[in-house]
């Protein structure tokens, strides 16, 4: 191989690896474009889980028990629910719970009721894989938590929907309002 050749068989691998590295960022790109980056966020009592239909649910909380968490009953068709958000996320949507704590917990409550809520998550939704779980303090403004106009909230209260500042629904047709999405 004489020099100019051997210059030529550089060039060509030169251009090989451009090309190579030029494919690699489009697929990557590609990726990403899969991402919608609209989060659907979920409250948990009052919205997916009935707190309040636990007998002596508030007594139990001001005496920092947890238990009225891990047994509220559904209030949604959880299968019916996984399905749907399961599909959402392959289509590029995030999903998230934001939760409140218990009022006037303390440290030690607020250990015990994440863990009692990821336990109900975990047992009623188990094939649905959260991008994000927020269990945050009492009257934490959920607006903090919307990073665009686009993003979506079910919650049972209207305080939340009016402040937050994306998409917020009520809890009356939560597949319905799934389904057109
Ligand atoms: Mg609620």
């Amino acid at each position: 191989m004489n020099y100019s050749e051997m210059m030529r068989a550089q060039e060509a691998l030169i251009f090989c690896c451009e090309e190579n590295a030029k494919r690699a960022e489009e697929e990557k790109e590609k990726k990403k474009g899969k991402r919608l980056d609209i989060t659907i966020n979920f409250d948990m009592d009052g919205t997916i889980a009935d707190l309040y239909g636990v007998e002596n649910w508030l007594p139990m909380l001001e005496s920092h028990i947890e238990t009225p968490y891990e047994i509220a009953p559904p209030l949604v068709r959880l299968c019916v629910l996984a399905r749907i958000l399961n599909r959402l996320q392959k289509e590029g949507y995030d999903l998230a719970v934001l939760s409140w704590l218990a009022k006037g917990s303390n440290e030690d409550y607020d250990k015990r009721v994440i863990k009692a809520k990821k336990k109900w998550l975990k047992k009623h939704l188990p094939s649905v894989h959260w991008d994000k779980i927020n269990i945050v303090a009492h009257g934490t403004p959920k607006e903090k938590f919307c990073n665009s106009s686009r993003d979506i909230l079910f919650d049972d209260e209207e305080k939340n929907r009016k402040s937050w500042g994306g998409i917020a629904f009520d809890v009356n047709d939560i597949v319905g309002v799934l389904k057109t999405l």
